[in-house]
């Protein structure tokens, strides 16, 4: 083992200067090892106007700076123990947009950089996302190939592309761009694709975790530009973007990682400690510093070193970042993945730096506990974390809620403790959260079994439109996983990649075709049909985005709570048994303002009486305008 790593790192002191992919070896046309700036360029009126370069070249550590600039000037220079980075901090307060030069002076030798300080464009961006909002969760390699010509990159590490589970299949900008009028039709807001940042790894490189340049799309995603058509396009139909950021790690083959500044930048001294998972820890009032330190400390696999957010200089790096994509790209909001590993207090001051910057802009973290009370501490505001440890981050993951409607729909509702009874009883805790409206709710995504475990389970319909009237009913941001509109099935037993299947009709040769309605099966176009007409009832629905929740305790089996907002009540009626329910109405007379209502999945009028008869599992949605 040893003797390995030491071979290893002996190996890449050497091939950090001389691969293909290393920004550092790439020569200019002069022959001079190509310097890399990062970020590439920037903009003038920012709310921070604190600017860190971070410029990586051979030696370039040993250059002396100085500026030839308008407003803008040197705040420090910060030579880190690794000579082949040199971090510049500048001051662009009073600094209108120019392009200004950065002189590097080298044992007599001037090399001067011209450094552009864009003017911010006025375009509508960083708009957030909440309750009125519907998410759809993609992962880009696996939904649409809209450019088969991309699907292997020369000069890359992975040079196949294949239908193997792990491999990578080929979709891209292109396809997502092609397929925003699906999603559009199909009545969802927002598009959450898993990261398209390049993964220069050599295996397993779709998934877009192990980050190799936190500047640049993959160029098998199709590159920067065509992140910026596709959000460009979403813009234009109404629809907005959140970036997945992965801010805890980045992949082995990072130039950050692979020829770092110092051993500072990555935790355990950038060696490999595994990391427990146990971030349960990190709250826990009783935690042994061993298990915290562990769980936020340790390595999530050994291929993803794990970014020390302490160090000042990758916060301001990985802050910057965000920023970047925000005003280069136009995103709406940030999914931050695996959340806890990475430290609560850089974390939350990278959350108030982009609020500042952005007073709209929503941040959502892979909260990944199975609890209310673990869940509720990672938001922003609350009080079991307490005031000097507040999380600063706006919206958190109800894994809780994941784990009850998946398991609760396959029971037969008592009135005490099971099936809804379970769903009643978890929403009736929400006052430990902070903001229950800003919760990510959910029924799978793309690490989890999806909501059809087995085919046989996405038959039984009822499952279905019962979890998915719940999510869009009830109190949160509502996410949909790729797929779950189309009945997909499928488990972690059968891999990762097997949980992220092609989406149909994303693929030369596939015989169903989602995209354009081809071939779909009777369930497929049943499950979309009611995904759609629930969606495209729910856009621009007050009494959902904003109302109020007043919710019942089981009665007959049957579940009964109800959305309200002025002018507008939702009320809804769910039948948990396999039996038909005479429901007698005298007690919900306090979320049932009128006698007739529309009934939005029959799309019908309902006139109520003194009871209400609900066929086995059935459904009113019951909408009084
Ligand atoms: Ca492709």
């Amino acid at each position: 083992m040893w003797h390995s790593l030491r071979l290893f790192t002996l190996f890449f002191s050497v091939v950090a200067l001389t691969s293909s992919s290393s920004a550092a070896s790439r020569r200019s046309k002069s022959g001079e090892p190509a310097l890399k700036v990062q970020p590439a360029f920037w903009w003038s009126g920012m709310h921070d106007a604190s600017l860190q370069l971070l410029l990586h070249a051979p030696e370039v550590g040993r250059s002396e700076v100085t500026l030839d600039a308008h407003g803008v000037s040197i705040d420090s220079i910060v030579r880190p123990t690794n000579t082949n980075y040199l971090l510049l901090y500048l001051q662009t307060k009073h600094a209108p947009a120019q392009t200004f030069s950065i002189h590097l002076r080298k044992a007599g030798k001037v090399k001067t950089l011209p450094y552009e300080l864009r003017q911010r464009d006025q375009k509508t961006r960083a708009q957030g996302f909440d309750a009125s909002d519907v998410v759809y969760l993609l992962m880009p390699d696996r939904f649409v190939n809209g450019d088969p010509s991309n699907d292997v990159v020369k000069g890359l590490k992975e040079q196949t592309a294949s239908q193997e589970p792990n491999a990578r299949h080929g979709g891209d900008l292109a396809g997502m761009t092609k397929a925003l009028d699906y999603l559009n039709d199909l009545g969802v807001t927002t598009v959450w694709p898993t990261p398209l940042q390049v993964n220069d790894m050599p295996s397993t490189s779709y998934h877009g975790y192990a980050i190799t340049d936190y500047y640049e799309i993959d160029p098998r995603f199709g590159g920067n530009e065509a992140y910026v058509r596709f959000i460009d396009e979403a813009h234009k139909r109404g629809m907005k973007v959140i970036q997945d950021m992965v801010f805890n790690h980045c992949g082995s083959e990072n130039f950050l990682f692979r020829d770092r500044p110092d051993d500072d930048w990555f935790n355990c001294g950038s060696r490999y400690v595994q990391t427990s998972y146990r971030i349960s820890a990190v709250t826990d009032i009783h935690g042994s510093e061993a298990d915290k330190t562990n769980a936020r400390d340790g390595w999530f696999v050994e291929v993803m070193p794990d970014l020390n957010q302490r160090n000042p200089h990758v916060w301001k790096y990985l802050t910057q970042n965000s920023i970047w994509w925000t005003e280069y790209a136009g995103i709406d909001g940030i999914r931050q993945d695996t959340y806890p590993y990475a430290d609560r207090q850089a974390m939350a001051r990278w959350n108030q730096a982009l609020l500042a910057e952005y007073p709209h802009f929503n941040i959502v973290g892979e909260t990944w506990l199975n609890h209310n009370v673990g869940v509720s501490q990672w938001q922003k505001g609350s009080k079991l974390a307490g005031q000097d440890n507040d999380s600063e981050l706006p919206t958190v993951m109800d894994f809780p809620l994941m784990g009850l409607l998946n398991s609760a729909l396959d029971e037969e509702t008592n009135d005490w403790d099971k099936g809804l009874a379970r769903i009643y009883e978890y929403i009736s805790q929400d006052a430990v959260y902070a903001d229950p409206t800003h919760l990510l709710t959910f029924l799978s995504n793309h690490d989890t079994d999806r909501f059809a475990r087995v085919p046989i389970q996405a038959s039984v319909t009822t499952r279905y439109r019962q979890a998915l009237t719940l999510l869009l009913t009830l109190r949160g941001i509502p996410q949909l996983y790729v797929g779950d509109e189309l009945a997909m099935a499928a488990n972690k037993g059968g891999g990762d990649g097997l949980l992220r299947a092609n989406f149909p009709g994303g693929f030369s040769g596939d015989t169903i075709n989602a995209l354009s309605g081809e071939g779909l099966t009777p369930l497929m176009r049943e499950t979309h049909d009611f995904t759609r007409r629930l969606l495209q009832w729910r856009r621009g629905n007050d009494a959902i985005s904003r109302g109020t929740l007043r919710h019942y305790a089981i009665n007959h089996g049957t579940y009964v709570y109800s959305r309200q907002a002025e002018g507008r009540t939702v009320t809804v009626i769910m039948n948990g048994t396999n039996q038909e329910v005479e429901l007698p109405l005298g007690r919900y007379a306090e979320v049932l303002p009128e006698s007739v209502a529309r009934e939005v999945i029959t799309d019908r009028t309902v006139s109520l009486g003194d009871t209400l008869r609900l066929a086995p599992r059935d459904i009113f949605i019951l909408d009084f305008q």
